[in-house]
């Protein structure tokens, strides 16, 4: 089962990247090219109905599996990063961390209004990251369709943020 193997190959790095927090480390699964197939293909096998216009993917972790999803979906992969990163005209969204702020940018070409976007990110944990992907989304016109994920953070209630955006959330291993 997709959810056991992803558990497996998940390495737990205590005190990364500060003291106290256990950081979940995905790159093992990117040594194992039958299970990114079949990471790729889980979400795919989910999705195949929903009418997805583009993948979005969530910097830096999300462009891994976001790409494979939007190429095997046959839909435009577009990249939400940080600050700064994107060449091109951009629109950004401020949102809150624990301790300060972040922000994310889209290229304002990355859709076109009333495109159905489905957002990925590699990992679920609060929900923080995703929500600011998803009010971006919607402020340039877009429609958030769902989120998927590679792992979860259950006992964060992320799903429970993100759901009045859309209930349309895949988590593989949680
Ligand atoms: P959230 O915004 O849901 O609280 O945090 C999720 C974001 O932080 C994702 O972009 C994810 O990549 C990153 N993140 C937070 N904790 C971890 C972790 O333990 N492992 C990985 N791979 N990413 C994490």
């Amino acid at each position: 089962m997709i959810a056991q193997k992803i558990k497996q190959a998940i390495r737990d790095i205590p005190d990364f990247p500060k003291a106290g927090i256990v950081f979940k480390d995905i790159t093992p699964i990117l040594k194992d090219a039958e299970l990114c197939v079949g990471i790729t293909d889980a979400f795919v096998e989910q999705l195949k109905d929903k009418h997805i216009d583009a993948v979005a993917g969530v910097e830096s972790r999300g462009f891994l599996f976001g790409l494979t999803l939007a190429n095997k979906l046959g839909v435009p992969f577009v990249p939400v990063r940080k600050a700064g990163k994107l060449p091109y005209t951009v629109k950004q969204k401020v949102y809150d961390l624990e301790y300060g702020t972040a922000t994310i940018e889209l290229h304002t070409d990355a859709f076109e209004p009333g495109a159905r976007i489905l957002i990925h990110d590699d990992l679920l944990a609060t929900g923080g990251t995703v929500s600011a992907a998803s009010e971006l989304i919607q402020e340039m016109g877009g429609e958030v369709v769902g989120f998927t994920f590679v792992v979860g953070l259950g006992f964060l209630n992320g799903r429970e943020r993100i759901a009045p955006v859309s209930d349309n959330i895949i988590v593989l291993a949680e």
